[in-house]
C-alpha cells in the first residue's frame, strides 16, 4: 500500500496549538464526563486519524494537509455550522475514496479515555474500541456506544432522572445544610484539620491551615485571621476584609506547611514526622472555620464564622450517617461507605496513607459520606423506577450509567482533600493536582448549591448532547451506520 500522508507530512504546530486550546474547553467536551489522565486531545486524535487514513499523493498533498489543519479546531465538531459539517463530510469522503468507497475499519486496542475511537467514528470509520481497565470500558460505552444506540432520548432521560435523584436526595439531606434565617444558602464549609499543640504548657487545639485567604482578587481581599486567646487557651478566628477594611496581617502565612505546624498561641512547632505520627495515632480532629454563602437576591458570595446551628447540623449528619449506613448495609449486603484499603502509598500519587488515612472512605468527612451514600442510593432507586416506568432495560442501564458518572463527579468535588481556591472563591477537586496529597484545610461543598449535583449534571448533559447530536455530520444516516459499525468488547483473560 502507498505510504500514508502522516508518514510524509503533518501540521504539527497547528494541531498542537488546537490541542492546547482544548484543555480549556469545559462545555460539551468528553473530559467533563470523567477524569482520565492519559486522554488524548480530540484535536490531535482527529487530525492524526485523518492523516493516517489518507494516502500520500504528491498531487494532493497540500490539499489534504490543509484539510487536516482545518478539521483540528474544536469548533469544527461543536458549532454545528454548515461550514463545519462540510469540512467533516469532506474528510469522510476523502477517507472513503482512499478505501475504495467503503469506510475503513479502525481498531483502538488501548482505547482509554476514548478520544481516538470517538474521532475515528466521527470520520465515518467502522470503529472498534477495547480496553482492559473497567473504568475505561465504561467510559467508552458512555462516549461511543450509548450515544449512538439511543440518541437524544438519552439526554432527556438523564435530565429527567438526574433531577429525580437530586430531589430525592434533597428530601433526605436538606436538614443537614440549613440556610440562614435571611435566606442565604451555604455554598460550602471551610474546615481545618486540627492537632493538639505539643508544647506541654500549651496544648491548645491548632487549626491547620496552609493559607487563610477566603477571597483574593483585585476587587476583594478577605481572609481569616487567627487570634490566640491566652486566657481561654484557644485559637479563635475572625473574618477580615468583607467590609473593605484592609488586611493588616499576612494570610499567606498559615499554621501548616509541608507537615510542619506552628502554634499561633505559644509559637511552638511540630515537625513533619511528629505531625504524621499524631495523625496516625488518631490525635487529629477537624474544626469548621468559615461558611461561604450566597444569597439568592444578592450578587456575589459572603463569608461568616460558623454558628452553633452549623455545628448542630453537622453533628446531626454524623448521627444520621450511622443510621443510613446500617440500613443500606443490610439492603445492599455491603458497607455503602467504601471500606476497601487505599493502594500502597505512592501509587498514582496517593500519599495520604502516612497520615493514617488508609481506606477510600477516609477521604470524606461524615456529612460527605452521608450525602454520597444517599445520592448513590437515589441513583440505584432511579434505575428500579425506570424499569417500573416501562423503560427497556438496556436503555435504563445506559441512562443510569450517566447518573453514576454525575455521582462520580460529585464525589470528586465533595471529598476532604478538596482545597479551597481563594482566587476564584471556588472549590477545587480531588484531582486538581493529578495526585491525592494531604490537605490541611479543605472545603466541603453543599451538594444542593449550584456547584453541586446540578452543576455536574449540567456538564454531563452538555457532553452527552454533543455526543448524541452534533457528533456525526449526517445525523440519521450516520446514526444507523454507527449502530451497525460500533462494537464494544471487553478483553477478557
Ligand atoms: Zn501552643
Amino acid at each position: 500500500m502507498a505510504r500514508a500522508l502522516i508518514e510524509v507530512a503533518f501540521p504539527f504546530r497547528e494541531v498542537s496549538e488546537e490541542s492546547v486550546c482544548e484543555k480549556y474547553i469545559h462545555q460539551g467536551h468528553i473530559s467533563t464526563l470523567h477524569t482520565w489522565w492519559a486522554r488524548q486531545p480530540l484535536a490531535a486524535s482527529r487530525a492524526i486519524a485523518l492523516a493516517a487514513l489518507l494516502p500520500d499523493d504528491p498531487a494532493r498533498r497540500a490539499e489534504w494537509l490543509e484539510l487536516v489543519r482545518q478539521i483540528a479546531p474544536w469548533k469544527v465538531v461543536s458549532d454545528g455550522t454548515p461550514e463545519s459539517r462540510q469540512l467533516l463530510e469532506r474528510a469522510q469522503e476523502a477517507i472513503r475514496e482512499a478505501f475504495g468507497g467503503r469506510p475503513p475499519r479502525v481498531l483502538d486496542p488501548f482505547a482509554g479515555g476514548g478520544s481516538i475511537p470517538l474521532e475515528a467514528l466521527r470520520l465515518g470509520c467502522e470503529t472498534y474500541a477495547l480496553d482492559y481497565n473497567p473504568v475505561a470500558m465504561l467510559l467508552n460505552k458512555a462516549v461511543l456506544e450509548f450515544p449512538q444506540r439511543f440518541g437524544p432520548a438519552l439526554v432527556e432521560a438523564v435530565r429527567r432522572w438526574g433531577n429525580w435523584v437530586l430531589e430525592g436526595a434533597r428530601r433526605e439531606l436538606a436538614p443537614f445544610y440549613p440556610s440562614d434565617p435571611d435566606g442565604a444558602v451555604p455554598m460550602g464549609y471551610i474546615w481545618a484539620r486540627t492537632l493538639p499543640c505539643q508544647n506541654p504548657s500549651c496544648g491548645a487545639e491548632i487549626p491547620l491551615m496552609y493559607r487563610t485567604w477566603l477571597a483574593k482578587s483585585d476587587k476583594r481581599m478577605i481572609a481569616l485571621r487567627l487570634i490566640p486567646h491566652r486566657a481561654a487557651n484557644r485559637i479563635e478566628a475572625e473574618i477580615v476584609g468583607q467590609g473593605g477594611e484592609p488586611i493588616n496581617f499576612n494570610p499567606d502565612e498559615g499554621t501548616a506547611s509541608w507537615g510542619r505546624v506552628r502554634c499561633p498561641l505559644c509559637g511552638g512547632t511540630i515537625d513533619a514526622k511528629t505531625t504524621r505520627r499524631l495523625f496516625r495515632e488518631g490525635r487529629a480532629g477537624q474544626r469548621m472555620m468559615a461558611v461561604m454563602l450566597r444569597h439568592p437576591k444578592r450578587a456575589g458570595k459572603s463569608y461568616r464564622l460558623p454558628t452553633e446551628r452549623d455545628l448542630a447540623a453537622y453533628r446531626a449528619a454524623e448521627a444520621a450517617l450511622e443510621e443510613k449506613r446500617q440500613a443500606l448495609w443490610a439492603e445492599w449486603g455491603m458497607d455503602p461507605v467504601p471500606d476497601e484499603p487505599l493502594p500502597p502509598q505512592g501509587t498514582l500519587g496517593l500519599n495520604v496513607q502516612r497520615y493514617g488515612l488508609t481506606r477510600w472512605g477516609d477521604l470524606f468527612n461524615a456529612r460527605q459520606k452521608l450525602a454520597l451514600i444517599t445520592f448513590a442510593d437515589a441513583v440505584r432507586r432511579a434505575y428500579v423506577e425506570m424499569l417500573q416506568n416501562g423503560y427497556m432495560q438496556e436503555f435504563a442501564r445506559a441512562a443510569t450509567t450517566y447518573l453514576a458518572i454525575i455521582f462520580n463527579r460529585l464525589a470528586e468535588k465533595n471529598a476532604n482533600m478538596v482545597t479551597y481556591h481563594a482566587i476564584g472563591e471556588s472549590a477545587g477537586s480531588v484531582f486538581s493536582e493529578k495526585s491525592i496529597s494531604m490537605a490541611w484545610d479543605y472545603i466541603e461543598i453543599n451538594p444542593f448549591a449550584d456547584i453541586g449535583w446540578s452543576k455536574m449534571q449540567e456538564r454531563v448533559e452538555l457532553s452527552l448532547n454533543h455526543l448524541t447530536g452534533g457528533l456525526l455530520a449526517d445525523g440519521e444516516k450516520q446514526r444507523k451506520a454507527g449502530k451497525r459499525s460500533y462494537r464494544s468488547k471487553q478483553r477478557t483473560k
